[in-house]
């Protein structure tokens, strides 16, 4: 096992009806006040043009609002930045790992603040919002490992007589994060903290629907210590201040988590500048799962449900294309759709709920749109019911379709949509090869108890993350290290140990002694 001590968050035990009661009240708390996102720049919280953010769930609730940064608010946190960067970079690590345990606790303390956010902003249920603080936490611990391994001492390397020589990871400058509103917590908080523990000063700004989440735990952040000059937070649009941050030539990296396409923008920006700077980008899925004969139907079904549509399948990890080996197709389709019939579509803030809200009505209509399309050339096989009339919220109902061929998935289709697709056991390698052809390569599931099967699609398939005989969701720092190749992402894999050193510079120093 890849050395390590540390032990991730605990959840909650649900079945203890006091802690349950306990959280009800204490997110029913959180949720009495109006909650706002502001720019904070060098300590300094600024003001701008005002947004109201709705509830997913319920759009006639106004959950609170953020004022926007403008360009003088991103120019002024380079300026800053970009100053502090050198001082940071030189404190001793330890130092900086230990403002992020810090901020672990705080975390812990003001889990239910997150989690109501979480629920409330991002739509996502009350065990996902649990996991995703805990996800927090153990980015900031691991990191905060990470960095007292690698970053304290420098490694003594073989040296000639007279001489000695020393390898030493430095932090690079200032680091732009931009993350995503599906995970707006846990990857808004496992970037910034990765880019400081490696001595980075950090500018953040946050996906632009879920500011909230990512302002309270920003404030946490400096609650926890870390200096103002090196943490900034600029709210707002992609398309504007993201694209100023980007093409600085001040920043010395940018870590990223969202779609392919705006990877390519980022990427195509930074290529302009003269520099050539590190772009870590984490980015979409088509996932699959592939199921042979072999397989516990019962288990199978289990995990489909849980990685097509856990948090409404908007995961970039989760379960898009499910291939069946054509035997047992039937009996596994029959006993999905019975599955799909317990499954409760409704308010995220009772635990009794399974799916949530889908995050705006613009991710509604797309999914609406490529339903129509899948009706007219695909097979339907099941569409759940929304159980009430649901309006008010972007409510989604899963559904699950039969297509022929893989191609006809162009792209990525971020909700709780499934695609079936049957092999004849004799074509395997097609699956392979089809599975290959998207060019993405992000996770995938393998559900079968041959061994020489398993190990073949394993090696045969380009793809970061394989989960055999479970679900294919909600990698786990430090054990499931999370991140994909070609168009899924750049890597490194988030929460594994090879993260940090990609926010870093290795020097090495020879002295003739
Ligand atoms: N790490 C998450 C998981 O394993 C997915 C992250 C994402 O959707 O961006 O489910």
């Amino acid at each position: 096992v890849y050395g390590e001590t540390r032990l991730n968050s605990r959840g909650i035990n649900f079945a203890d009806r006091e802690a349950h009661r306990h959280l009800d009240q204490a997110l029913e708390e959180a949720c009495r006040q109006p909650w706002l996102a502001a720019p904070i720049v060098d300590g300094q919280v600024l003001k701008g043009n005002a947004q109201t953010i709705l509830n997913p769930a319920d759009r006639a609730d106004v959950i609170g609002e953020v004022l926007l940064a403008d360009m003088n608010a991103a120019d002024k946190a380079l300026i800053v930045a970009y100053d502090a960067a050198p001082g940071w970079a030189n404190r001793a690590a330890g130092e900086r790992a230990a403002f992020l345990e810090r901020a672990a606790e705080l975390f812990e303390e003001q889990r239910a603040e997150l989690m109501a956010r979480i629920i409330r902003e991002g739509g996502r249920t009350i065990q996902d919002a649990l996991n995703e603080v805990r996800e927090a936490i153990d980015f900031c611990r691991y990191y905060a490992v990470q960095a007292r391994q690698y970053f304290e001492h420098p490694i003594t390397l073989p040296s000639i007589t007279g001489e000695r020589s020393q390898l030493q990871l430095l932090g690079r400058g200032v680091f732009i994060c931009i993350s995503p509103w599906n995970f707006p917590v846990a990857i808004f908080t496992g970037q910034i903290a990765a880019a400081l523990a490696a001595g980075n000063s950090v500018i953040a700004k946050p996906a632009a629907l879920t500011p909230l989440c990512a302002a309270y735990v920003i404030n946490l952040l400096y609650r926890a210590g870390i200096p103002q000059e090196v943490l900034h937070f600029v709210p707002g649009s992609g398309r504007e201040i993201g694209t100023k941050l980007v093409s600085d030539t001040r920043i010395a990296g940018v870590a990223f988590t969202g779609s392919t396409s705006t990877a390519r923008q980022i990427n195509q920006a930074l290529a302009q500048g003269t520099r050539i700077l590190p772009f870590i980008a984490e980015t979409g899925g088509q996932n699959c799962m592939i199921v042979d004969s072999s397989a516990l139907p019962e288990q199978v079904v289990k995990d489909v449900i849980t990685s097509a549509f856990n948090s409404c399948g908007q995961r970039c990890s989760a379960l898009r294309v499910l291939f069946l080996q054509q035997e047992i197709a039937p009996q596994i389709l029959e006993m999905l759709s019975g599955a799909m019939d317990e499954l409760y579509i409704g308010n995220p803030m009772h635990l009794s709920t399974d799916i949530g809200p889908v995050i705006s009505l613009s991710a509604h209509d797309d999914l609406q749109q490529h339903s129509e399309r899948m009706n007219c050339e695909a097979r339907l096989i099941k569409a759940m019911r929304l159980p009430w009339s649901s309006k008010q919220g972007n409510y989604f109902a899963p559904r699950v379709y039969e297509i022929e061929k893989f191609n006809q998935l162009q792209h990525e289709v971020f909700g709780p949509i499934l695609h079936i697709i049957r092999y004849p056991a004799s074509r395997l390698n097609d699956v392979v090869a089809a599975i290959n052809s998207s060019g993405y390569g992000l996770t995938l599931g393998i559900h079968s108890r041959i061994g020489t099967t398993i190990d073949y699609i394993t090696r045969h398939t380009h793809c970061g993350n394989v989960y055999v005989n479970r679900n294919i969701i909600g990698a786990v720092v430090g054990s499931q290290p999370f991140g994909g190749e070609g168009l899924s992402g750049t890597g490194p894999k988030a929460g594994g140990p090879h993260y940090l050193q990609r926010f870093a510079t290795e020097r090495v120093v020879t002295v003739n002694t």
